[in-house]
């Protein structure tokens, strides 16, 4: 490093206080990426006082089933700033996923991932491409609550809260309007799921209402998808439930030219955490070939969120003029556009030759005026709604007909409650089922109310009871409520 930056760092490191912060260097390429990582962090003279803690695949394989020890998580929230690398999840039941646990403990709500091209430099059929993907962290299909309930049928539950769907929309448009982005586009499936997608697109047209200088659209998952690989420039700012999130930035990071390139900002009320998007590559550990810019970037994000913009400055900077220089890991080198194929600390070294310096094509980082972090602000609880409980629905393992199960159902109802409906994964085979239809083990049979209106939770269990004593192996209930009236459950289909 040059003598007169060491000076600058020396004498900027005398004037700021260190904040601590707690590094993980994971599995696979993760403690290469880390080490390059820190590397470049130290030279730009981020103030940080680093605290090392285990994660991954030989804490699980010490008996801890989230993979992280009780210290590390006091480490984690005394500083509430996690800088990781990714880890190894190993195979097998009984392993619980580390970074849903992280995430959903310390409440990171909000999952930021800018993936950008780096054209002509990095070579994309998306030049200009230049999208932020704000995924949902602690709902939907993640909450890891899956059963096995028949021979043949399996479910996982797919949870949605309102104030979910507000923390996450309201930073969204927060994030829109302090990083000026003019639009904000919402990815549900809500044609099908209407009840929790449905949801998730409601509070976004309430909250959208909040914010008239931000255009918004809304678009149907699949076509949404589809539109994102082929033409990602029609978008700006986009929001959607976890596992759509999931999977959109993956592809929107690697149609900008790598997986490798993209970080991730985890941001809640009690911390945050940092990360690249990709996973811990086993095939590429120990071999110095590992691209660390998504958690070099990620590294960028931390520090602005620390506060401390020159650094993140400098080293983005100094970041984007290697890549323009064509200096190039393995994963985006191409002959005739790069000039040196370099691995992991290499790549790193580059970047810290060139702290100081600014890209002359793509466009240079100006973070020193960058607004102070989004703060997430607690939605307020809705004032809670007279709810009433009006049907059930039992769901039942059996091998029999429709017409032999209703039979033996209709001989355990009684007095307030009456057999409405049976479907089978969905499709309404009684009464008048189609003989076409394919059926399972797993049957849904809805009772409603006798009354047409209310029942009591006695009735319930009476029903139970009744279909107990007969033998019938019911699996599940789930109770039908209205809630001010309106129906909070799906009709059946075909209906
Ligand atoms: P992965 O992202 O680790 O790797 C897939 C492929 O992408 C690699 O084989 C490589 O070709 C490429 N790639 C990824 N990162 C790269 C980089 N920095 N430079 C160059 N090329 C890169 O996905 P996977 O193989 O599905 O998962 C491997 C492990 O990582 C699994 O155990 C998985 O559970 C874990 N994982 C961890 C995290 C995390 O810790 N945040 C995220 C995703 C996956």
């Amino acid at each position: 490093m040059p003598e007169a930056i060491a000076e600058i760092q020396r004498v900027k490191q005398a004037s700021q206080r260190a904040v601590p912060i707690t590094v993980a260097p994971g599995d696979g390429i993760g403690p290469a990426i880390m080490q390059a990582s820190l590397e470049v962090l130290e030279a730009a003279g981020a103030q940080l006082s680093i605290n090392t803690i285990d994660i991954g695949e030989s804490v699980y394989r010490a008996g801890h089933s989230a993979g992280i020890s009780d210290a590390a998580w006091e480490s984690l929230r005394e500083t509430g700033v996690f800088f990781k690398a990714p880890i190894t999840t190993p195979q097998g039941g009984g392993y619980k996923s580390l970074n849903v646990t992280i995430r959903k403990s310390l409440g990171l709500f909000a999952n930021i991932r800018p993936c950008s091209a780096l054209a002509p430099f990095i070579p994309t059929r998306h030049p200009e491409m230049d999208l932020v993907v704000i995924r949902e962290n602690e709902e939907d299909l993640y909450a890891g609550i899956e059963h096995r309930q028949t021979d043949e049928v399996y479910q996982c539950l797919k949870l949605i809260s309102r104030p979910g769907c507000e923390k996450i929309i309201r930073y969204a448009f927060e994030y829109a309007r302090a990083n000026g982005r003019r639009k904000v586009s919402c990815f549900t499936k809500d044609n099908i799921m209407k009840m929790t997608d449905g949801l998730f697109h409601r509070v976004f047209d309430e909250v959208a209402a909040d914010y008239p200088g931000i255009a918004t659209d809304h678009w149907i998952i699949d076509i949404a998808a589809a539109r994102l690989a082929d033409t990602p420039e029609m978008f700006d700012v986009v929001v959607m439930p976890n596992l759509y999130g999931d999977i959109l930035s993956d592809i929107a990071a690697q149609i900008s030219g790598s997986v490798g390139l993209a970080p991730s900002a985890n941001i809640g009320v009690h911390g945050a955490m940092f990360e690249a998007i990709h996973g811990s590559a086993p095939p590429l550990a120990g071999r110095d070939i590992a691209n660390p810019s998504g958690l070099l970037r990620a590294g960028v994000m931390m520090l602005l969120h620390l506060g401390q913009t020159e650094a993140a400055e400098r080293i983005q900077n100094a970041w984007l003029k290697t890549i323009e220089d064509g200096i190039h890991t393995a994963d985006v080198y191409r002959d005739g556009v790069s000039t040196r194929r370099v691995g992991t600390k290499a790549f790193a070294d580059a970047v810290i030759e060139r702290i100081g310096e600014r890209p002359e094509r793509l466009a240079e980082a100006h973070y020193a005026t960058a607004s102070a972090p989004i703060i997430p602000v607690q939605p307020t609880a809705p004032a809670p709604a007279k709810k009433t409980l009006v049907g059930v629905d039992v769901f039942i393992h059996s091998r029999q007909t429709p017409q032999a199960l209703a039979d033996s159902l209709q001989c355990c109802q009684a007095g307030e409650m009456a057999l409405e409906m049976i479907t089978n994964r969905g499709v309404k085979v009684w009464p008048n089922g189609m003989p076409e239809t394919f059926c399972t083990d797993h049957w849904r049979c809805r009772f409603m109310a006798a009354s047409g209106e209310t029942m009591s939770k006695r009735a319930l269990i009476d029903l139970l009871d009744r279909l107990a004593d007969a033998g019938i192996d019911f699996v599940k209930t789930e109770q039908l409520y209205a809630f001010d009236g309106e129906r909070g459950y799906s009709l059946g289909q075909g209906q």
